[in-house]
């Protein structure tokens, strides 16, 4: 991944701790985890790594068995994120499949009580989403929400991903200034962790959660353009998570680059 970032032009990456859709991993081969940090140093990738945990991990999901599930994989993916310090594990918090978004807020911070513990090097983030069907954290204040009731709160943060407010409808082409005031009225900028950097398909408020490639949607390059460039956010890891190829991502790496205002 460390040689992959390089190629690509990048100094940070996001992977999946796990198969996206799955649930089972291979045991933890230490071996692998020295290269790994090896390569991370020796490719110029300074991090930090932005882990995004599998699309399966709903933490309020109905179905009980369905919670355990979510609550062994944020378990043993954080157990594993301990053995390269120092990063961020992100996750969707969560859909309340029509038991409420008070439920839904209830649950994931249950959970996250039962997995957190005080000593743990990696700090957690929540993703900012789109609000597509009965998903939570489309609002700040639904993120604030469920921060306010973790226990181990110094190891909690947010990913603001720019596709996801823009689709849950916060103006960040208008009014990118007024939305991060928000932010920070609400959950606070200093908890603002990570960017995940993608254009919309969608109009803004559209609650799609469709990705477009840089510049070629809804959003726009010159909105993205502000958007790392802000004083807020220009020193926070940006992930691409676009419909792209190798040759895509690093085009845009080099786009995005040349319009950073070193
Ligand atoms: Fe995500
Ligand atoms: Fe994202
Ligand atoms: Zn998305």
């Amino acid at each position: 991944m460390g040689r992959q970032a390089k190629k690509l032009g990048a100094s940070t990456f996001a992977f999946f701790t796990r198969n996206p859709r799955g649930g089972s991993v291979k045991a933890l081969d230490e071996a692998d985890v020295a290269q790994f940090l090896r390569e991370m140093q020796q490719n110029g990738v300074e991090g930090p790594i932005v882990a995004h945990a599998p699309y399966t991990m709903n933490a309020c999901a109905a179905d009980p068995s369905l919670r355990t599930f979510a609550q062994d994989m944020m378990r043993d993916d954080l157990a594993r994120m301990e053995y390269i310090p120092g990063n961020y594990y992100n996750f969707h918090p969560g859909s309340h499949v029509k038991q409420g978004a008070q439920v839904g807020i209830e649950l994931i911070t249950k959970q996250l009580n039962e997995v957190l513990t005080p000593t743990q090097n990696t700090i957690v983030l929540l993703e900012t989403m789109a609000g597509k069907g009965s998903e939570v954290g489309r609002t700040f204040e639904e993120l604030q929400s469920i921060l306010s009731g973790v226990e181990c709160a110094d190891r909690m943060g947010v990913c603001l991903d720019t596709c996801h407010v823009w689709d849950g409808g916060y103006d960040i082409v208008g009014d990118l200034d007024g939305v991060l005031t928000e932010f920070d009225r609400i959950i606070g900028l200093d908890r603002l962790r990570a960017i995940h950097l993608n254009d919309s398909l969608n109009e803004r408020g559209a609650h799609k959660d469709r990705h477009a490639k840089i510049g070629e949607g809804c959003i726009g390059f010159d909105a993205l353009c502000r958007v790392i460039n802000h004083p807020a956010l220009r020193e926070l890891p940006f992930i691409l998570e676009t419909p792209n190829d190798d040759a895509g991502w690093a085009k845009e790496i080099e786009m995005l680059r040349n319009a950073y205002q070193g």
